[in-house]
């Protein structure tokens, strides 16, 4: 079996107690490869690197780093269909939703590559007018990235390129069901010329190394993305040791469909919302909020176009619903079908695991719907990351918004309806990250995004958060000959 390394300090390593684990194909249930299993020891000598390849790297100037992550983003480019291969033998991605995210992945460097040498300080107005005061940008230090499964290498791109624009180094720590395509990513890093250690990578559990890189003292950022009690645990131990915290957690995100909706439209983007990624997205559109008076015909046109949805091999680019990417993740959703045949709720469609029809015994379910939801169900308030989608009808707006709004998430919305007025009235009042109007899942490296409540800490995407991996330093100098301290007067 191909065999994956930890790559610190530029070098291809094993992990020190000589420890490997699976990597699992989730179309086909079986393993296909060994990725190096990270000891406490590997974590710290991570560390290690990254903290001495920052002592030159921050002093690398701002021209010099853009030209690196300009030939990064060029080589992204020339390589997307190999990046996208990568990610789909990794997390079973269909093979044309991975082609989509690489053709865009190279957007992340050029865009951040735009701002490394634009950092500017500012001149300070200060009281006294014979000091001159500076305030200037540096970068933070050492950053560890926490990635999950479902898309590590936009998530791992939309980390990156910001820090190492802004003079960070970094370990990146993939998810130990996905390690794999970060491989891919690594070779062209090296490619591009970045000195060794400004880019780190250690595989294993988060449990396993996670204490040891954010609570080492040369690490400054940790920057997670995953679910709710993974993202409790690492705040908790940044917390602890007083470090720098962006999270990017999960979602309950609802879909508003008002009466004057156009109705095709909101199908499709119903079934992009919760179907696409086999809903394992963090932005997934799990809840279809409908006027009660479209329910009947959108839930027949939905489910009319979902029936139509190849499922299978996600390397056929015909195959629009792959496997869900972890065998715990596969039992979860199937838990998820007799939770809500607990509670009452109506199976329209799916509910079941289904067979890929090649005999291959990969994780596939059917895409599911459930009508008759009442907001209290626990799929109506638990994030499943499945294809699963709850509907609830409402009669007015402003019961569409209660419900909307009824969740400890605010990652997203949609709204669908005809009435401008009425977007902007109900993009205004949704509590929550981002809103789509008449649109879903769209989304631009230059667009802030993250969420309000329990769906994250800090935004990723966009021109403001390049200041998370910053500080800024004040400098008073004094103009005039001698200084004289009040105390001493
Ligand atoms: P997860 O929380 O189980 O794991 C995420 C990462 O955290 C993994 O790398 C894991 O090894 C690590 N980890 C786990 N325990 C840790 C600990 N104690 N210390 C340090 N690291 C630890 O999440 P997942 O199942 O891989 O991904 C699914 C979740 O990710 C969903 O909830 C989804 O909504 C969320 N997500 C959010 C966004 C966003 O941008 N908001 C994007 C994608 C996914």
């Amino acid at each position: 079996m191909e065999r994956f390394y930890l790559d610190i300090a530029g070098e291809a390593r094993a992990a020190a107690d000589g420890e490997w684990f699976e990597a699992i194909n989730p179309a086909t249930g079986r393993p296909w490869a060994l990725v190096a299993r990270a000891t406490r020891e590997d974590a710290l000598a991570a560390v290690e690197a990254a903290a001495s390849a920052w002592a030159k790297w921050r002093l690398t100037p701002g021209a010099e780093r853009a030209r690196l992550l300009n030939r990064l983003g060029d080589l992204v480019d020339a390589n997307h269909e190999r990046l996208a291969l990568a990610e789909t033998l990794g997390n079973g991605k269909t093979i044309t939703e991975t082609r989509g995210q690489m053709a865009g992945l190279a957007r992340y460097f050029h865009y951040y590559a735009g701002f490394a040498d634009k950092l500017e300080g500012a001149v300070i107005p200060v009281e006294d007018v014979t000091a001159h005061v500076y305030a200037e940008w540096e970068p933070v230090g050492v950053c560890v990235f926490i990635l999950p499964w479902n898309s590590p290498l936009p998530l791992c791109a939309q980390k990156l390129a910001p820090a190492l624009a802004t003079g960070n180094t970094v370990i990146v720590k993939p998810s130990e069901f996905t390690s794999t395509s970060i491989a891919v990513l690594m070779e062209l890093v090296r490619e591009a010329g970045f000195p060794p250690g400004v880019v780190n990578v250690v595989t294993g559990p988060g449990a396993d190394i996670g204490e040891a890189l954010i609570s080492a003292p040369e690490t400054a950022l940790i920057a997670f993305t995953g679910g709710e009690a993974a993202g409790a645990a690492v705040a908790a131990c940044a917390g602890r040791n007083l470090k720098r915290v962006t999270l990017e957690l999960g979602g309950k995100s609802p879909q508003l469909v008002f009466a004057d909706a156009d109705i095709e439209s909101a199908a499709h983007g119903v079934i992009q919302g919760i179907f696409a990624s086999t809903g394992q997205s963090c932005v997934a559109g799990s809840r279809l909020l409908v006027h009660h008076s479209l329910q009947q015909a959108l839930i027949e046109r939905i489910v009319a176009l979902v029936a139509t949805l190849k499922i299978g091999d996600p390397l056929d680019p015909a195959t629009r619903i792959g496997p869900i990417a972890t065998a715990p993740q596969l039992d979860r959703v199937l838990r998820y079908f007799e939770i809500a045949a607990a509670d009452g709720a109506s199976l329209v469609t799916g509910g079941s695991r289904v067979a890929r029809g090649d005999g291959e015994q990969g994780y596939f379910v059917a895409p599911t719907i459930y009508a008759d939801v009442c907001s209290d169900m626990r799929i109506a308030r638990e994030e499943v990351f499945g294809p699963l989608l709850a509907v609830i009808t409402f009669d007015d707006e402003d019961e569409a918004l209660a419900l909307a709004n009824d969740s400890h998430f605010g990652l997203a919305a949609g709204i669908w309806s005809r009435d401008g007025a009425r977007v902007h009235r109900v993009a205004r009042k949704l509590q929550c990250g981002i809103v789509w109007a008449n649109c879903y899942r769209t989304s631009s490296v230059a667009m802030p995004f993250g969420g309000f409540k329990r769906s994250g800490i800090g935004r990723e995407g966009g021109s403001a958060m390049i200041r998370d991996y910053l500080q800024q330093k004040a400098v008073w100098i004094n103009t005039r000959d001698g200084f004289t301290a009040s105390l001493a007067s």
